[in-house]
C-alpha cells in the first residue's frame, strides 16, 4: 500500500527540516509513500494574499496524513498586527484536538540539568488544541479601547476527549497521567479538573494525579523524571512544551502530532526559526520524529515497525558524543544529520 502524504514545508526552516523527514521516510524498507507539496504560510500570504488558500485546505482531506514544517514569519502580519498562524487554523478547522508532544532525553550533554542519562526524561505532554485561552484569538484588536480580554474556554466535549486521549496514551506507556491546571484560582480550570476526575474513573488501571501549572513549571526543572503523561489546556501546553523541550536540547528535539478523530497533522513543536533559516543550522530531529509519530498514527504493523526503526536510528546517532547540529553542541549541518539518521535506518 502506498500512503499519500501532503507536505506543507511552510516558512523559515520549515522546508529544510521537512526535506530530512522525507529522506528518513524514503529510507524505510517495505514502505511506500507518494508526497505532494502545497504552499501555505507567510510566504503564501506574500504571494497570494491568503496564508491558507481555501482550495489547498480542501485538498488536504484527500491525503492519509499531513507533514508540516513550520509556518509564520515575525515580519508578516495581518493588518491588526497579529502574526498569521495557519498551523493553528488547521488544528481548529480539522478539529485536531489532541496535541501529542513527546519529550525524551537522547544524550546527557543535551540537557542543562545535572546527573541525567539518556532516557531519564521521557514524558508525553498532551495539549488541548482547539479551545482554552486560544479560543478568542481571532477576535479583532481594538487599539482605542480601555481594555482587552481573551476568554479561557473549556467545554465538556473538549475536556472529555483530550483527557480520554491522555488516559489512552498512558495505557501505552507507564499508566500514569497528571492533569496540569490552575483549579485553585480559575473556575474554568476547576471545571476541567471535574471532567478529568470523571474520565479518570473510567480508567481505574491508570494512576491519576493533579498538579497546578506553576508547581509543574518548578517540578519539570527539578525532577522531570517523575512524570509520564501530562494533560493540559492549550496555552499551558504551549508554554510547558517549550520549557520541556529546553530540558532535552531545545526546540529542534521536540516533535508533535496534532490528531483528531479523522485527520492527523505532524510537525515539529518549533516555529519557523527565522534567526537560523537558510543557514543549514536547523536541527531536523523534531521533524524526523514527527514523521515517526505519523507512522504510528497511520497504524499498520509495518508502519509501526517503520516508526520504531526511525526512533532507533535517531537514538543510535545521537548516542554518539558530539553528534548533531550546533544546538546540540555538534558540527553537522541539517542535511548531514538527516543523512546519517537515514543511513542508520535498518
Ligand atoms: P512559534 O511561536 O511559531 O512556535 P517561536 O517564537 O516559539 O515560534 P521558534 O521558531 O520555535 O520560535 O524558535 C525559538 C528558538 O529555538 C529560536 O532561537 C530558534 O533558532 C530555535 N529553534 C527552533 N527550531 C529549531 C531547530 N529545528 N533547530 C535548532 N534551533 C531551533
Amino acid at each position: 500500500m502506498t500512503r499519500r502524504i501532503a507536505l506543507l514545508p511552510g516558512d523559515g526552516i520549515g522546508p529544510e527540516v521537512t526535506a530530512e523527514a522525507v529522506k528518513a521516510l524514503e529510507a524505510l524498507p517495505g514502505l511506500s509513500f507518494e508526497f505532494e507539496e502545497f504552499s501555505m504560510g507567510a510566504g503564501e500570504y506574500l504571494r497570494s494574499g491568503d496564508p491558507m488558500p481555501e482550495e489547498t485546505f480542501a485538498r488536504l482531506r484527500e491525503f492519509d496524513a499531513v507533514l508540516l514544517g513550520a509556518m509564520g514569519l515575525p515580519g508578516v502580519r495581518w493588518p491588526s498586527g497579529i502574526e498569521m498562524t495557519p498551523q493553528l487554523d488547521l488544528r481548529e478547522r480539522m478539529d485536531l484536538y489532541c496535541g501529542l508532544r513527546p519529550i525524551r532525553l537522547y544524550h546527557a550533554s543535551h540537557t542543562p540539568l545535572k546527573d541525567l542519562r539518556s532516557g531519564d526524561i521521557d514524558l508525553l505532554l498532551v495539549r488541548e488544541n482547539t479551545e482554552g485561552l486560544f479560543s478568542t484569538r481571532l477576535n479583532p484588536l481594538d487599539r482605542e479601547a480601555d481594555s482587552a480580554e481573551d476568554r479561557l474556554l473549556i467545554t465538556r466535549r473538549g475536556a472529555e476527549r483530550v483527557c480520554r486521549a491522555a488516559f489512552e496514551q498512558a495505557r501505552l506507556r507507564s499508566r500514569r497521567v497528571a492533569l496540569v491546571d490552575k483549579a485553585n484560582v480559575l473556575p474554568s480550570m476547576a471545571y476541567f479538573r471535574m471532567i478529568f476526575d470523571e474520565v479518570a474513573a473510567e480508567f481505574p488501571d491508570v494512576e491519576a494525579d493533579r498538579i497546578y501549572v506553576d508547581a509543574m513549571a518548578l517540578y519539570l526543572v527539578q525532577c522531570p523524571g517523575r512524570f509520564d503523561v501530562l494533560v493540559t489546556e492549550n496555552m499551558f501546553g504551549d508554554i510547558l512544551s517549550d520549557l520541556a523541550a529546553g530540558l532535552v536540547g531545545g526546540m529542534g528535539m521536540a516533535p508533535s502530532a496534532d490528531i483528531g478523530d479523522r485527520h492527523g497533522v505532524f510537525q515539529p513543536s518549533h516555529g519557523s526559526a527565522p534567526d537560523i533559516a537558510g543557514q543549514g543550522r536547523a536541527n531536523p530531529v523534531a521533524t524526523v520524529l514527527s514523521a515517526a509519530m505519523m507512522l504510528d498514527w497511520l497504524g499498520a504493523p509495518a508502519e509501526r515497525e517503520g516508526a520504531a526503526r526511525i526512533r532507533r536510528a535517531v537514538e543510535q546517532v545521537l548516542s554518539q558524543d558530539g553528534a548533531g547540529t550546533r544546538d546540540l553542541g555538534g558540527r553537522m549541518s541539517t542535511s548531514e544529520l538527516g543523512t546519517v539518521i537515514s543511513e542508520a535506518i535498518i
